[in-house]
């Protein structure tokens, strides 16, 4: 198996457009790595150079410690590089290939004709009625683009649960690229989160969570996304207030201090702040009494395990995730709490955080 690490790579297509741009990245052994994002924002085109599939315009990657830039693509032990097909051991390659558009219902021929063709490209037509076990040595990096995309959203769960086994049994290292987040959140060791083509944030489900780095990130993972609130830091005594529209919420003394130090005081910042982390409990009320905040509701959606909240305050829109049991309807004035140590505070100019 392998590692893989990529230095200061670039891509600019013929047509002039850098579609990828200084992204460096260590990947290793074993893990599970996302690629996500936005449609456009360098997914395919950073996995293609991976494969060999696309030139790589500057930069260098390795796989294991051996330079890969002129290796072709059947060279590069990456020995199954199949975009939109899942793998199984035992099937044929032929119908690993063929296994996602045989789900979507693709016609035969058409399925022939595609796995024709991306097998030319990788130079393994030859090896189309073996088992990916008869390939050429252990397959060292699989790399998969997108594989549950078009399915229906109950198989797509099923085969996110099928292709987190099949991390676990091959024990290999697996390139996923995806634009949705949460298959990204659920299948991954480590996330990279990238936008036009730059590296965002590199870290695991729980840090892009907890600690996004800028409000990109803070509003791509999550859902409901995190509510983004304009404010303005006001320092009062030893405490810092974050006042929007006439109300304010306090700030825990360690946040306070971050934006004491960033020299935020006075100028206009970001609240992030996710609908989970919003309460109308007497209980959230009376433990978070500086954090309270009035909201006008709109509109109320019952899904179950939860009810989602759309909220205003003035012309600010806020979500909130709470019980679904409680009492409230459109028109209600509600009374909320922000869970002081859920407060995300974001430079408005820059868009990076100033504190988590
Ligand atoms: P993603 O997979 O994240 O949706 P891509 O890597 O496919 O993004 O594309 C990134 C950017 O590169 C986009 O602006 C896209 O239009 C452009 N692009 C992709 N493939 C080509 C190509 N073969 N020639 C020129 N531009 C391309
Ligand atoms: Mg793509």
């Amino acid at each position: 198996m392998a590692s893989l690490q990529l230095k200061n790579i670039k891509k600019t297509y013929g047509n002039g457009i850098t579609a990828v741009n200084d992204f460096n990245l260590d990947i290793e052994d074993k893990e599970f790595i996302i690629f996500v994002g936005p449609s456009g924002c360098g997914k395919s085109t950073t996995l293609r150079m991976i494969a060999g599939l696309e030139e790589i315009t500057e930069g260098e990657l390795y796989i294991g410690d051996k330079l890969m830039n002129d290796v072709a693509p059947k060279d590069r032990d990456i020995a199954m590089v199949f975009q939109n097909y899942a793998l199984y051991p035992h099937m044929t390659v032929y119908d690993n290939m063929a296994f996602g558009l045989k789900l979507r219902k693709t016609p035969k021929a058409e399925i022939e004709k595609r796995v024709k063709e991306a097998a030319r490209i990788l130079e393994i037509e030859h090896l189309l009625d073996r088992k990916p076990k008869a390939l050429s040595g252990e397959p060292k990096v699989f790399l998969m683009d997108e594989p549950l995309s078009n399915l229906d959203a109950k198989l797509r769960v099923q085969m996110r649960v099928e292709i987190a086994k099949l991390h676990q049994r091959l024990q290999a290292t697996i390139i996923y690229v995806t634009h949705d987040q949460v298959e990204a959140m659920t299948l991954g060791t480590r996330i990279v989160v990238m936008k036009d083509g730059i590296i965002q944030q590199v870290d695991s489900p729980v840090v892009l969570y907890n600690e996004p780095q800028n409000l990109f990130v803070a509003g791509f993972i999550g859902s409901p996304q995190m509510n983004f609130i304009d404010a303005i830091p006001e320092k009062k005594g030893n405490d810092v207030w974050l006042n929007f529209h006439g109300q304010g919420v306090k700030l825990p003394a360690e946040k306070a201090q971050k934006l004491v130090d960033a020299g935020a005081i006075g100028k206009e910042v970001v609240l992030g702040i996710r609908p989970e982390d919003i309460h109308e409990t007497e209980e959230a009320l009376t433990k978070f009494p500086d954090d309270v905040i009035t909201a006008d509701v709109h509109v109320t959606e019952l899904l179950g395990a939860e009810m989602h909240l759309y909220l205003s305050i003035e012309d600010v829109d806020l979500i909130a995730t709470v019980n679904p049991r409680i009492k409230v309807k459109s028109g209600d004035r509600l009374k909320l709490a922000f869970d002081p140590s859920r407060i995300h505070v974001f430079d408005k100019e820059t868009e990076q955080v100033i504190t988590n």
